[in-house]
């Protein structure tokens, strides 16, 4: 049945991020990961030819969907332009204003799976269902003291609780993409620790990660001008010892917080 739309609507795919999920038994587990009421609102980032789109319909009391490529567009509007229950939005999902949504569900564009991901934590949602490129899924769910732990995994750990609930085979797209992917469960929530600057601890991660075989001491030292701190040399010596010790893949997210925010007071200073 994907198959002939692909078919009728003479679509290719394959360019734009553009690899569409034809594994029938794949899209049902995605959308019962989702868990869907029927009082509902399913935002779909890069609904493609719609084979998502037409499953959440049936769960969900309305969906609405982004897609960027116009003859995409027109595919979605001949297969469900005259349902109520669907808002096609035709944009750039990173310039649109996302109207209120219960749940967001989506097969990704992975060239931009991070922008996607930091605009979506602006929002208010209950859960995301999405679906990644298995090595950037990897590093949404690591945590500290794994290969794969970083800025990303830090990052989404303040915004919400992550795991990785299936490995999608390359065979489960058309046409199949050169890498593997996987569909990560996002649950956002409140952070359990303190972070008197968002932006500063956010910085701050990054630039610490920027140097990952690097004590945290070294990097905090050579960073002393973006952390905006002029006395740093004799300053470090007010941070715990055994964090400064540490490199930036041994902290906690909550560690990595309580550094930024001492830092971010004597700044205020
Ligand atoms: N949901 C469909 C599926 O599962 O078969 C298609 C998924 S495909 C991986 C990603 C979709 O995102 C494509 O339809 C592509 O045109 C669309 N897309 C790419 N960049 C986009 C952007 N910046 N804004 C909105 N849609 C985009």
């Amino acid at each position: 049945m994907v198959y002939d739309i692909l078919r009728k609507y003479g679509i290719r795919g394959g360019y734009h991020d553009q690899h569409f999920l034809i594994d029938k038994r794949i899209l049902d587990k995605i959308v019962e990961a989702a868990d869907i009421k029927p009082d509902e609102i399913i935002l779909e980032i890069g609904a493609g030819i719609g084979n998502l789109t037409e499953r959440l319909m049936d769960k969900a009391a309305h969906v609405i969907a982004i897609e960027r490529d116009p003859e995409l567009v027109d595919v979605l509007k001949d297969r469900f332009g005259d349902s109520d229950k669907l808002t096609i939005i035709h944009g750039d999902v990173l310039e649109v204003d996302f109207p209120p949504f219960d749940k967001v569900v989506s097969n990704l564009p992975y060239s931009i799976s991070s922008e996607i991901t930091f605009k979506l934590f602006r929002y208010n949602f209950k859960l995301g269902i999405l679906m990644y490129q298995y090595e950037f899924a990897q590093r949404l769910v690591a945590h500290a003291n794994s290969k794969d732990y970083s800025r990303l995994s830090v990052n989404a750990h303040y915004f919400a609780d992550t795991s990785m609930i299936m490995k999608i085979p390359k065979g489960a797209f058309s046409p199949p993409p050169e890498v593997l992917s996987a569909v990560v469960e996002i649950i956002p929530r409140p952070a359990d620790f303190e972070v008197l600057d968002e932006k500063y601890f956010l910085d701050f991660v990054t630039a610490v990660f920027g140097q990952r075989r690097k004590k945290m001491r070294n990097s905090i030292l050579r960073n002393k001008q973006l952390l905006g701190i002029e006395d740093m040399n004799e300053f470090i010596n007010e941070l715990p010892e055994e964090l400064l010790n540490l490199r930036p893949e041994n902290l906690e997210p909550e560690q990595f917080a309580q550094l930024a925010n001492t830092m971010f007071r004597h700044k205020q200073k």
